[in-house]
């Protein structure tokens, strides 16, 4: 996509610090390094976010994550941890619009990488949960 910046990336059109490449996955660190090492891992085939991956791509993307993320830890003994991050949608704060993961190396807890899950668990009822399983599974492609 000619607008997209990681196809740009991709296209060696623009720079990047690539740390990983094949025929159809390249991984480079994200510019921001919200911690030392931070890196992005990505289809080279443009597609805009999870809901567009079939099995194939799929298999081929996450296949590749395990190596990419034990090179990354053995490359420092001080990482201790890895948050592994996947936006999609706006909503969710994705900003560059061709699916990636973000590999985020972590070093302590007090590194400057921050994420919070609320428990929201008392808010529903059993009914309502029961509700929301039977859609979803409805919903599931075979
Ligand atoms: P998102 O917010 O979509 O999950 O993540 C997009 C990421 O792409 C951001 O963390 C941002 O720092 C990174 N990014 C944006 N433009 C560039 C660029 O030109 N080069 C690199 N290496 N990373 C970029
Ligand atoms: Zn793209």
């Amino acid at each position: 996509m000619s607008e997209c910046i990681f196809c740009k990336i991709i296209n060696n059109e623009i720079p990047s610090r690539t740390v990983y490449e094949d025929d159809e996955v390249i991984a480079f660190l994200d510019i921001t390094q919200v911690t030392p090492g931070h890196t992005l891992v990505l289809p080279k085939k443009h597609v805009a976010d999870i809901f567009d991956y079939d099995k194939k791509l799929a298999e081929i993307v996450f296949s590749r994550i395990p190596k990419i993320a034990r090179a990354i830890k053995q490359s420092d003994s001080t990482i201790t941890g890895m948050n592994i991050i996947n936006n999609n949608g706006l909503v969710a704060y994705q900003s560059v619009f061709h699916s990636h993961f973000h590999l985020i190396p972590r070093y302590t807890k007090h590194d400057d990488f921050k994420i919070t899950f609320s428990d929201n668990s008392t808010s529903y009822t059993d009914d309502e949960l029961d509700r929301l399983v039977t859609s979803i599974k409805e919903k599931m492609e075979v």
